[in-house]
């Protein structure tokens, strides 16, 4: 009874009902896996946020940083208040926070385990969302189409799968109009005191069973960040690099194929390439 009862818990903890669109799932440091049979009976496309979703050319991610380190520097006293930083201040913030990113896999974890007044997490989401500029995110040409395309043949269900918190995640599917468009987003627990994210595997294990998947091959997955993506063909997704840096932008180019089975491509949109399967069946 008490395994069962636990996981009922852990289950029930993770799923956030969102009455207004898509359900909204919080990752778990306590979840624990269970055996899982069909129960989705669909193929599941799971998507990054930012970057991803949006152009990194649009500099929203790049805000979000600068934001963070902002953070970063008031919450540990580097920065004074009511004064500007110093570049001293900012490379001394800069290094923390890459310090804290490379310990613990978030900064904002690095920052609770080492700030000793504590920080609020609902304090930090709204103050990252306060600092940045959402209009700076653009539709991306084609995507609502591609998006609707996938959504329309029941076969398939439209997942997000980030590492930002939800004030963020939800302004920005907001400015770019494609909130109600999917079925699932998956975000940081802020609040959690273990925060679990990618590419730590416990996090891919929830996403597919909460989206009811017990083979893995019905996740196609794709991210801006290569480790995240490894991690995801770790656990047997089918899963591809978004490289918008990528030399040549028009083409699925194949990279390394013991590392990336399905290689990388340099444009969202490219998915009808590398996952075809999702378009044609
Ligand atoms: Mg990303």
């Amino acid at each position: 009874m008490k395994f069962y009862a636990q996981l009922q818990l852990s289950l029930a903890a993770f799923a956030i009902v969102n009455a207004r669109g898509p359900t909204v799932h919080r990752y778990s440091s306590t979840w624990s896996p269970s055996l899982l049979t069909e129960k989705s009976g669909k193929r599941s496309i799971i998507f990054d946020m930012d970057d991803t979703l949006y152009s990194k050319f649009d500099g929203l991610q790049s805000q979000l940083l600068d934001a963070l380190l902002n953070y970063v520097g008031r919450k540990t006293g580097i920065y004074h208040e009511n004064e500007e930083a110093t570049p001293e201040m900012k490379q001394r913030a800069y290094y923390l926070m890459k310090d804290y990113y490379k310990t613990y896999g978030l900064t904002l974890k690095g920052l609770r385990v080492n700030n000793k007044n504590g920080v609020d997490f609902d304090d930090y989401d709204a103050f990252i969302k306060s600092e940045l500029d959402y209009s700076n995110a653009q539709q991306i040409e084609g995507l609502v189409e591609m998006l609707k395309e996938l959504k329309d043949n029941p076969r398939n269900q439209l997942a997000i799968m980030t590492n930002s918190c939800w004030l963020h995640v939800e302004s920005t599917l907001m400015q770019l109009g494609i909130y109600d468009l999917f079925d699932h987003i998956f975000v940081a627990d802020c609040h959690d005191h273990n925060m679990v994210s990618k590419p730590n595997p416990i996090v891919y294990s929830q996403v597919q069973h909460a989206l009811g998947h017990a083979n893995p091959r019905d996740c196609y997955f794709i991210d801006d960040n290569f480790s995240f993506v490894e991690a995801a063909q770790l656990v047997g997704w089918n899963a591809v690099w978004l490289n918008e840096s990528a030399p040549q932008q028009d083409q699925v180019t194949p990279v390394e194929p013991e590392i990336l089975q399905k290689g990388t491509v340099g444009h969202i949109l490219q998915m009808r390439e590398a996952f075809n399967e999702l378009f044609s069946e």
